[in-house]
């Protein structure tokens, strides 16, 4: 075909894999925000590569998934276990991941050792050779998030004129946050190698300028950061859904039938909505406790809402995670005992993933879509809401801490999730609004979504990234 070829690089595959009895794979498309947002893409001939997130010791297992994967256009990475380890889990979720979202570097000696950055390198490595090893002239090379922050530069140093993209889908602090990070510098310049680097919002950009200005010393223009004459173009490109996608599933009669279960179910109540991974980010305690105390200052509502969460497994080898999980479970016990009655509980809670036609259901079904995150790179979930709601045009109340709050705020509730006050305000000031101006907000957000969509977002970087070469080539 005529179409481009774009090699989409990204911690994970967009399916994983497991092994069956008889020595075959299953492979299956796998939950996840940047997942779910590439299934949008469309006009790109695209390959991905990844971790296919198995563990695949020999050889003969890792040529029959290789094989598999190629069906499905993706290409694995293998990792052993001890890199998983200190790469994925070690430096990615328990450096990198909390310092982008201003909790700070752990404390724990252990993990502020060289060893996770070692095998950090070494993971970035591997991925660097899977993509050399599958490039053509030509080919533009995508590469995403914190996990592939050396990737940039492995590449370049291999080929200085691959086509090279960095996407972040985490919030970029302010410098003085990523000043504290043992390997500040290492980690801009290398991602200072690609062509394009790419946030959801402007805030993040600016704050990534401003670190390379104060940590490397280097010049930020409103192109972006300009070292001994080479330009590296940064850029704000704010993600999308596949809004259609939600919209055509509402129509199928599984979920019509899901719809009918829980209209009966929840006929004399308003259902407020959370739908999150269960990651300290989300600020999962501070909405259980602003509803806790709208209960308390709104007794005439307490048997007609209720909060529906759930709460999707994740990192749940990591200790932080099963400390958080055990906290929120006390929590939510405390206010179901507290305002629970025989008939009924305030909260409903499950500590699961639901599949993709239940949740649209539940998306489409709900009154009030909570969103409470501390810090969040974009927050899909709210986007996914608005475009389940033509019918029932329900309010979105949603952090101004997710990078969302730029392009939804328009339409939302926007709160401070710290202030609890302000959330349990926010929720009854929503249950009491007018329909008029619910309607004229969810009509700004519903055409937000449908209009910039996942596809918009990725045909924009591609076609950035083409520009971007094309203007350097220029120049020189
Ligand atoms: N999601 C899912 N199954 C569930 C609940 C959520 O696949 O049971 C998806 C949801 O549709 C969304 C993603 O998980 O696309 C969450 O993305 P978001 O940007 O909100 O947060 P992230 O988890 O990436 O931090």
């Amino acid at each position: 075909s005529g179409k481009q070829r774009l090699l989409v690089v990204a911690n994970r595959l967009p399916v994983s894999a497991t092994k069956m009895q008889n020595n075959e794979w299953k492979l299956e498309i796998s939950v996840g925000g940047l997942v779910s947002v590439l299934l949008g893409l469309k006009d790109f001939e695209a390959k991905w590569i990844g971790w296919a997130g198995v563990d695949v010791p020999d050889k003969a297992g890792q040529e029959s998934l290789t094989k598999a994967m190629a069906e499905k256009k993706c290409i694995p990475v293998f990792l052993d276990k001890e890199t998983v380890n200190q790469y994925y889990n070690g430096y990615c979720n328990k450096i990198l991941w909390p310092l982008l979202h201003y909790l700070g570097l752990p404390q724990d000696e252990t993990y502020t050792s060289e060893s996770h950055y070692d095998v950090y390198k070494r993971a970035n490595l591997l991925f660097a050779e899977a993509v050399t090893k599958h490039y053509k002239e030509g080919d533009i090379v995508w590469c995403h998030d914190y996990h592939l922050m050396l990737l940039p530069q492995y590449l370049k140093q291999y080929n200085s004129k691959m086509k090279v993209g960095w996407f972040l889908h985490t919030p970029f602090p302010s410098s003085e946050i990523q000043r504290t990070l043992p390997t500040r510098s290492e980690l801009l310049k290398s991602v200072l190698a690609a062509d394009i680097i790419g946030f959801h919002t402007y805030d993040y950009a600016r704050h990534f300028v401003s670190a390379c200005n104060r940590i490397l010393g280097l010049e930020g223009t409103p192109e972006g950061v300009e070292d001994r004459g080479k330009l590296t173009k940064v850029a704000t490109f704010p993600i999308g859904i596949d809004a259609n996608r939600f919209i055509r599933t509402l129509t199928l009669p599984k979920v019509q039938e899901y719809l009918t279960n829980l209209r009966e179910r929840f006929a004399e109540r308003k259902i407020i909505l959370g739908v999150d991974r269960l990651d300290m980010i989300k600020g999962i305690p501070q909405k259980i406790l602003a509803f806790e105390k709208f209960l308390e200052d709104n007794p005439d509502w307490s048997d007609k809402v209720v909060l529906l969460q759930i709460a999707v497994p994740t990192r749940t080898d990591v200790p932080e995670y099963q400390n958080l999980r055990r906290h929120v479970h006390e929590i939510v016990g405390r206010v179901n005992g507290r305002f629970g009655t025989l008939s009924s509980v305030p909260i409903i809670y499950l500590d699961r993933s639901l599949d993709f036609q239940a949740l649209c259901a539940l998306y489409s079904i709900t009154d009030i879509a909570l969103v409470t995150s501390l810090r969040d790179g974009m927050n899909l979930v709210s986007y996914e809401f608005v475009a389940c709601q033509a019918s029932k045009q329900g309010v979105l109340i949603l952090s101004e801490f997710a990078g969302a709050a730029q392009s939804l705020g328009a339409g939302a509730i926007l709160v401070n999730p710290w202030n609890i006050t302000d959330v349990s305000s926010a929720i009854a000031y929503t249950l009491n609004m007018p329909s008029e101006e619910r309607k004229m907000r969810h009509k700004l957000n519903f055409e937000h979504v449908t209009i910039h969509t996942a596809q918009e977002w990725a045909t924009m970087f591609v076609r950035e990234l083409n520009e971007t070469v094309v203007e350097a080539q220029l120049r020189t």
